[in-house]
């Protein structure tokens, strides 16, 4: 791709100009309706590109298909998706985009709140960046990299596919979603109209990277219910409920299975809510492990605690139930090994060290690997996600825009 006009740099400056943030509060499908200002544009330059069947459906999902060029027949059909929408934590409202052209390696003052400073010591991916153009935002709002660089690179690859016809590909379908980061991205997503076999997200980190394993995940709520008596005429009588939940919390250990104080490939249980009054308290935690085993071991582990806790309020009941929330896509994706090795052999054409992680989280990746498309996470170069310290180079955009071509010719070449 050395003579192409990489557009995914001017599609980027324009999407993150409009505030696409998420709401967890709302009940609607999207959440909030100016998530579609975006993917009304999306659709509109998706037809200018000449992709007729370009559509956003009521609950704000973008769906369009860049047809076959092939003579092959058996190519399958490759899905590239990203979200539209911005975290909650951060305001996307007046975003204004700033490149620091050939950055020299200082650290970047962000004008409109010099306190925000992205310094090199604290985000050690910078090192590799020097000589690139680094885009941040000026210092009062996210930048919203996450995942409007994926939205970018994926309507730049489209682009440029449609302009090369001598780069041959099977069917591709591309789907822009909503509300991936109040965990429901998938929600309303229309698996069967999508017709793809398999997908990519394009919402990872690092240049080079591909994410094929996430967090298995489960939601534990504890109902405790004590006795309860007017505190006056208590005495041998009352059991309160907050104290038994305390107890509960006090028994967790102190140095491990906590968010705090685990990494790499190690779960844990994590409270997330503790509401209660003496008569009843009830407790959230969420559960955390790359194995489905490792996930029902915490859960015994939970309920043991709370079985030894009830043991010294013998007029006291507690109720436990699990929910699950996610599992590990690499349950899937290792049922179908060429999805990972295609993207890896992608990466490495591109010139790039391909480099496997796990993600202590979840993706849309991981929903939609469970619903029959296998969907491993590319990187899209966004960094510092979710803080108003986010970066993106445009150099590792364009080597995203270049791997999604790739993956689509591998594809073709494999089958
Ligand atoms: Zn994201």
């Amino acid at each position: 791709m050395q003579h192409y006009q990489f557009t995914a740099l001017d599609r980027f400056l324009r999407y993150v100009q409009i505030d696409t943030q998420s709401d967890p509060q709302s009940a609607t499908n999207p959440s909030t309706e100016k998530q579609k200002d975006l993917s009304r544009m999306l659709v509109q330059e998706l037809i200018d590109m000449g992709i007729e069947d370009a559509e956003l459906d009521e609950w704000g999902y973008v769906y369009a298909t860049i047809p076959a060029n092939t003579d092959k027949t058996n190519v399958p059909t490759i899905c590239f998706c990203s979200h539209v929408d911005t975290s909650p934590d951060v305001t996307g409202a007046g975003v204004k985009p700033m490149i620091h052209t050939e950055w020299a390696g200082d650290d970047i003052i962000l004008p409109d709140d010099p306190a925000q400073i992205i310094r090199v010591a604290d985000h050690p991916d910078l090192l590799e960046q020097v000589g690139n153009d680094i885009i941040t935002a000026s210092g009062t709002t996210l930048l919203g990299a996450d995942n409007k660089a994926g939205v970018a690179e994926i309507m730049d690859a489209a682009h440029y596919l449609l302009t090369h016809p001598e780069v041959k590909h099977g069917k591709i379908r591309l789907l822009f979603t909503p509300d991936e980061e109040v965990g429901r991205g998938t929600e309303k997503v229309n698996i069967a109209k999508l017709n793809a076999d398999f997908g990519y997200t394009i919402d990872g980190e690092a240049l080079g990277t591909l994410e094929d394993e996430t967090f298995s995940a489960d939601g534990v709520t504890i109902t405790i219910q004590g006795v309860s008596t007017h505190p006056g005429f208590a005495k041998g009588k009352l059991e309160n409920a907050i104290k038994i939940a305390a107890d509960l919390l006090a028994l967790l250990p102190k140095n491990a299975i906590s968010p705090e104080t685990t990494d790499q490939k190690d779960g844990f249980i994590h409270p997330t809510r503790l509401e209660g009054n003496q008569d009843q308290a009830v407790l959230d935690f969420i559960i955390r492990d790359f194995n489905e085993g490792g996930l029902h071991e915490k859960e015994t582990y939970l309920e043991n605690q709370l079985n030894d806790v009830l043991k010294n309020y013998p007029g006291s009941s507690a109720q436990l139930v699990v929910k699950e929330q996610y599992r590990n896509m690499k349950e899937v994706l290792d049922l179908h090994p060429a999805v990972v090795d295609n993207a890896l052999e992608a990466i490495r054409r591109s010139g790039l060290n391909a480099e496997r992680r796990s993600i202590r989280g979840g993706t849309d990746g991981s929903r939609l690997s469970f619903m029959g498309l296998p969907c491993p996470n590319i990187f899209a170069g966004e960094h510092a996600f979710h803080s108003r310290l986010e970066w993106v180079s445009v150099q590792d955009m364009q080597k995203a825009v270049e791997v999604i071509v790739n993956v689509a010719q591998v594809w073709e070449e494999r089958s």
